[in-house]
């Protein structure tokens, strides 16, 4: 596609609004000019010129930027919608975080729900997002000085199919190891000064329980300094991941330094599924990996996704009810992002919009009826369908770490390669970042570096 505008800030969410539709115009362009309160937003689509005014207030180059992004990007998906005949879950909302945006409208003294439904999101969204919402309600908190700690373990037993994230094999990389804990142990060290009102530990992967017991054992004794200074109960998880490598040992060693939740990932129910995507493990092994934790009281979170090769709605419906009788606490539900790569990208045939959409329907018929709510919700670029991945909680179970991370309410204090840091000022309104090397050899050669960089960043 041969496209330009003449607005370059808005140059990559415009291309986002195109690429929500399976087909692109061959020439796209976007002309803008504001006079008093009026923004004229003009685009030749295929030779055909549509041309736009919308009002909006403006007090400052923010909510200006604001305006003009909001209107250019309705207008370009009315555009597209109605010349492909074919309308999105969330409309012309292209952001990941839907429900920051709902807090910003509410803390402004607006109903969210008039904006969303300009953008033309789907009524069952709006209502999703106010569930959300009120399920937050006493565990959202914004406050400058919050902060979660996330500890990065970036080792898998295989590389699933359909994975963009940067780990690999651990028969691969095991030999970086020993190496890769003693950054963390010199990261997690150097971290106490970084930390403000520390609400949560997540120690995430990758696959943390693809380590052996001896390894994890040094994960957890180095955070543990932390953990123990805590002014009060911290949320401590560990997403243990993939059912094949849990043992008694390592659920042990997890209640013997305070972790309190865990996930088991297994991402689909069916066995030809999971051979599939190029996981070693069955739908026996979920069910030994809940035998084994069930001794130790853990709130535990399963991940589901929707959209996974050749499944069928039924296979997906399956593995939702499956995962429900195991009796996690927490079930998340995603729909498979495409980022990963060109040939799955360009397998668009089970792609079809209301393909997942029924998928997503399904679960949150199933999951509201057994009594989960929903609790975080975010969306990714290349996501099958448009639709959004989505947290599911039993009551009094949501996990602090995921509400924080995606309302963007605290600082994030993150340790290990490839982990983004984040400081969250609300005062301001700004959010600076700080991200360590993705690759492991490349991260080990920075960990001094990356603690330096790191210390004045949170200063
Ligand atoms: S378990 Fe997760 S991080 Fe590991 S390869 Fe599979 S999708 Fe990627």
């Amino acid at each position: 596609m041969n496209f330009t505008t003449d607005c370059k800030f808005l140059e990559n969410e415009l291309l986002d609004v195109v690429r929500l539709f399976k087909r692109r115009p061959e020439t796209l362009s976007h002309a803008f000019t504001y006079e008093e309160g009026v923004f004229h937003n003009a685009f030749t689509v295929d030779g055909k010129v549509f041309s736009f005014e919308d009002r909006g207030q403006v007090r400052n180059e923010l909510e200006f930027k604001r305006f003009e992004r909001r209107f250019a990007k309705l207008r370009l998906y009315h555009i597209l919608s109605d010349t492909y005949g074919e309308e999105m879950p969330w409309g012309a909302l292209t952001g990941i975080r839907p429900t920051k945006l709902a807090y910003m409208e509410e803390e402004n003294g607006r109903d969210f729900a008039e904006l969303f439904r300009l953008m033309r999101v789907r009524e069952e969204n709006i209502g999703l997002v106010r569930q959300i919402l009120e399920t937050q309600r006493g565990i959202y908190e914004k406050r400058d000085g919050n902060t979660d700690l996330f500890v990065s373990i970036p080792f898998c037993p295989t590389k699933c199919a359909y994975c963009s994230f940067i780990t690999a094999p651990i028969e691969k990389t095991r030999h970086f190891l020993p190496a890769y804990l003693s950054g963390l142990e010199k990261e997690l060290a150097a971290s106490p000064e970084s930390i403000g009102n520390l609400r949560s530990i997540y120690v995430g992967g990758g696959t943390p329980f693809a380590l052996n017991e001896g390894e994890l054992e040094r994960v957890l004794k180095a955070i543990d300094p932390i953990f123990r200074n805590a002014n009060r109960a911290v949320e401590y998880t560990v997403e243990a991941g993939r059912p094949d490598v849990f043992t008694d040992e390592k659920l042990a060693l997890l209640k013997e330094y305070g972790v309190t939740r865990i996930c088991i990932n297994p991402q689909s129910f069916s066995d030809e599924t999971l051979q599939k995507i190029g996981r070693k493990h069955t739908e026996a092994d979920i069910y030994r990996a809940f035998e084994l934790s069930e001794k130790y009281g853990f709130i535990i979170n399963v991940d589901l996704i929707a959209g996974l090769t050749d499944e069928t709605p039924e296979t997906f419906v399956d593995s939702v009810e499956k995962a429900v009788k195991t009796g996690a606490d927490n079930i998340t539900v995603h729909c498979l992002s495409l980022k990963s790569g060109a040939k799955l990208k360009e397998e668009t045939d089970y792609l079809e919009n209301d393909f997942i959409s029924n998928m997503v329907a399904s679960s949150r018929e199933i999951l509201s009826k057994n009594g989960y709510a929903p609790y975080y919700m975010y969306r990714q670029k290349y996501q099958v369908g448009n639709n959004e991945n989505v947290g599911w909680t039993k009551p009094n179970k949501a996990c602090v770490y995921n509400i924080d991370i995606m309302e963007e309410t605290a600082d994030n204090l993150a340790v290990g390669a490839n982990a983004v840091s984040k400081r969250v000022f609300t005062e301001k309104g700004l959010i600076t970042r700080f991200a360590s090397q993705k690759d492991l050899p490349t991260y080990l050669v920075h960990v001094d570096d990356i603690i330096e960089k790191k210390r004045i960043f949170f200063e």
